[in-house]
Order: structure tokens, then sequence, then C-alpha cells
């Protein structure tokens, strides 16, 4: 439903993260971008939420076309919402507001100078409760620890309805025991919600659990893609 052709991407300066790729990403289905640090992954990424425009060929969404086409892009990116490596939470305001601010996406000019609604508070609610958080609604979101905090960026992201899911390397920050409940989370409601996700890590470990396809990623381009029980073939 969202691919890559051809697609590559060159910074300014001349170094090229990611060499012409193909990839198609399938409707409903976790993909993890598994690969060390500076192999493309985060460049992948941001072709695909439009932060960089390839430096050849085009990244295309099926139904929508290519996302050069502005109109097309906006559309995407209704559609599409971000969870990040840094929670990017604003630590003064409660954790409901920065929910709600993941509703802004949603907003069109006008309601982004009206309170918000009725149905963008619920919605934000209905999200903090899908993390287990709706009881810390009302806690300024500095009081959070960091894996709280990070499950709130997926409620944040919840709450704009996406219909894909793209998260850089969402657990970099986290020990163990609070990745673990963060993917949970995450691979819960993607399939609750048939969502399509595609997710950077670089934890093989990590990545077998809660993948339902792998996309080895390394020196800016493709080197294994296959469901988590053939990498260990591969390795
Ligand atoms: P990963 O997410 O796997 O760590 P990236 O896509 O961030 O990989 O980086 C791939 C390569 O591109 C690395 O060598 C990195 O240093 C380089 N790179 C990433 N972002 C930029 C940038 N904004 N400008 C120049 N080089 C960059
Ligand atoms: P990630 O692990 O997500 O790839 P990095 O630590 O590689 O993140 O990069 C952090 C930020 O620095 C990113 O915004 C990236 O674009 C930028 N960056 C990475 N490598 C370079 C580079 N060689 N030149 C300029 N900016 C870079």
């Amino acid at each position: 439903m969202l691919g890559l052709q051809q697609a590559s991407v060159t910074y300014p300066g001349g170094r090229t993260a990611l060499t012409p790729t193909d990839i198609q990403f399938a409707e409903g289905q976790i993909t993890v971008l598994l690969g060390p640090s500076g192999a493309g992954k985060s460049s992948i990424l941001r072709l695909l939420n439009g932060l960089v425009p390839p430096s050849q060929g085009a990244v295309v969404r099926k139904g929508i076309g290519s996302l050069e086409q502005p109109l097309a892009m906006r559309a995407h990116r209704l559609s599409t919402a971000m969870i990040f490596q840094q929670h990017h939470l604003i630590g003064r305001l409660t954790v409901l507001d920065n929910v709600l601010l993941g509703r802004l996406g949603a907003w069109s000019w006008l309601q982004t100078i009206l309170p918000p609604s009725r149905r963008d508070r619920l919605l934000s609610i209905a999200a903090l409760d899908r993390v287990g958080l709706a009881a810390r609604a009302l806690d300024r979101a500095d009081g959070l620890s960091g894996g709280e905090q990070q499950r709130v960026g997926i409620a944040r992201a919840m709450a704009q309805r996406p219909s894909i899911i793209l998260a850089d390397e969402p657990i970099a920050s986290l020990d163990p025991a609070s990745a673990e409940r963060m993917l949970g989370d995450l691979r819960r409601i993607c399939c609750d919600d048939g969502l399509t996700a595609i997710v950077s890590l670089h934890q093989v470990e990590f990545a077998r659990r809660f993948a339902d396809r792998i996309v080895g990623v390394r020196h800016g381009g493709i080197v294994f893609d296959g469901p988590p029980a053939a990498l260990d073939d591969h390795a």
C-alpha cells in the first residue's frame, strides 16, 4: 500500500544514506527495519513520512499516488502518525494535553483556534486507556517514567486515528522491561486496529518477537527481507 520505487537518499554534502531501493509495505503488517546505527533506517522512514524527498525515484501510496504531489502528501500525512525515539512531550503540560496535541494533525484550521472538543477529549482518553495510562491523564507529563512517556507517544499517535504508524527507534532510550511493554502495547494496538506499522530497531531479539516481517538494512541497502523465522537461517 505504501512503497519506495527506486528511491534513494543523498544528503546535502553528497553522502548517500540510501541507494536506489524498491520495497512495498503490506497493509496491516508490522515491518521492522533492522540494522545498526548509520545503516539507513531513519532515511527510509524520512522518505515514508515526507521529511526528506527522494533524490531519485518515488515514494508511492496506493490509492493516493506519488507523494511528490502536494495533495497526495497532505492526504498521506493526515492518515500517518509518527512515534519518535525521544517522546517529544511537553513536560509542563498534562498527559492529556500532550495527547490532544496529537489531534492537531487531524484538525482543520478552524479547529486549531477552538478549544478541544468533547470528541477530541474522549478519543484522547480512550487512546491513553489503550496503553494503561488513562488514570494519569491529568498528571504533568514530566512526572511519568521514561517508559510511560514513550507510551504516551503511542497514545498521541493513536489519537490521530492513523492507518499507518511510523516509528524510528521507539525503544532506544528504554530499559529492557519498558521496551518490552512498549512494543507489546504497540503490537497489540496495531493488530487490533489492522494498522500498517513500519518500525526501526537495532536489537535482533526485540525485532524477532515484534515483527511480522523483518527488513535488514545495512550500508544504505536492503540485505534481508523475510519473516522473523527466516532470520535465524540467515544469521
Ligand atoms: P540509521 O537510522 O540506520 O542510523 P540514517 O538513515 O540516520 O541511519 O543514516 C544513514 C547515513 O546517512 C549515516 O551515515 C548518517 O550519518 C547519514 N545521515 C543521516 N542523516 C543525515 C543528514 N541529515 N545529513 C547528512 N548525513 C546524514
Ligand atoms: P538516528 O540514529 O535516528 O539515525 P543519528 O544519531 O544518526 O540518528 O542522527 C541524529 C540527527 O543528526 C538526525 O536528524 C540526522 O539527520 C542528523 N545526522 C546524522 N548524521 C549526520 C551527518 N553525517 N551530517 C549531518 N547530520 C547528520
